[in-house]
């Protein structure tokens, strides 16, 4: 069931919430959605998954920050997110590798890792899929909580979000060429960790200033799994059991 309305961005599938690149318009007694909408969004969506269907598949999960790059600090325990976000990958690492993907990561320590470099790890390993792996914050505001998804913003389209970058979409970036899977991954994935209990939904989002998702030659998602600023999910996430949910829901459909 797809839900959209009138200026509104946040449109819903099967009552997960999605951003609409334009908001739609009632022209004549019709709503209207662009044709971008359409074919970015509402087409992947109704035409179903595809997934990886080979062997040697091959993922690249990047666990967030690192080194002198600590991210985003817990409000409950005043720890970092590059630990928390390197834990993430380390229990999603051993499904993923029973389910028969080979895995690398872009750490497996607490070290700086450039955004290049992450990118050219899934380039050196041929990767069908990078996956990055954050923890969020708020910058002030203690009460904002739950779940944002990530894929590049289409090309014609504005970004959801650009924390203050430049965000031209005339811009013709590597990895739109995935548009279409980006968003089915995004959606797939943001489904699955919203059955984890207590998780939020803030949607499915599309920013084009990620710089481990620009220049990818593969479909490519960031995960955003909690906002380390909000006391009551920093106390979660600082709980290993929720970290070992979060990363069986990252594996679920990634069958
Ligand atoms: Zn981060």
């Amino acid at each position: 069931m797809l839900v959209a309305q009138a200026g509104s961005l946040a449109a819903y599938w099967d009552r997960l919430e999605f951003r609409l690149g334009f908001m739609p318009q009632i022209i004549g007694d019709q709503v209207f959605l662009h044709g971008l909408d359409l074919q970015k969004s509402i087409e992947p969506l109704v035409r179903g998954f595809a997934g990886v269907h080979k062997t040697n598949r091959v993922i690249v999960i990047d666990p967030g920050h690192g080194g002198a790059d600590p991210g985003a600090r817990s409000a409950a325990d005043g720890r970092w997110e590059k630990e928390f976000t390197l834990d993430w990958a380390r229990r999603l690492a051993p499904l993923l590798e029973q389910r028969g993907w080979r895995v690398f990561l872009t750490r497996t320590n607490d070290r700086d890792v450039a955004l290049s470099d992450r990118v050219a790890l899934s380039e050196a390993r041929a990767a069908d899929l990078f996956l990055s792996l954050h923890f969020n914050t708020s910058g002030g505001a203690r009460e904002q909580a739950g779940l944002e998804t990530y894929c590049l913003t289409p090309t014609g389209m504005r970004s959801s979000l650009t924390r203050g970058y430049e965000d031209d979409p005339a811009e013709i970036l590597p990895n739109n060429a995935f548009d279409a899977e980006n968003f089915q991954w995004a959606v797939r994935l943001h489904a699955a960790l919203l059955k984890v209990d207590g998780i939020r939904d803030r949607g499915v989002r599309r920013a084009r200033f990620l710089g481990v998702l620009r220049a990818q030659k593969r479909p490519a998602v960031l995960i955003e799994g909690g906002f380390l600023s909000n006391p009551g999910e920093a106390r979660r996430i600082a709980d290993p059991a929720f970290r070992e949910k979060l990363a069986e829901a990252v594996a679920e459909p990634l069958k």
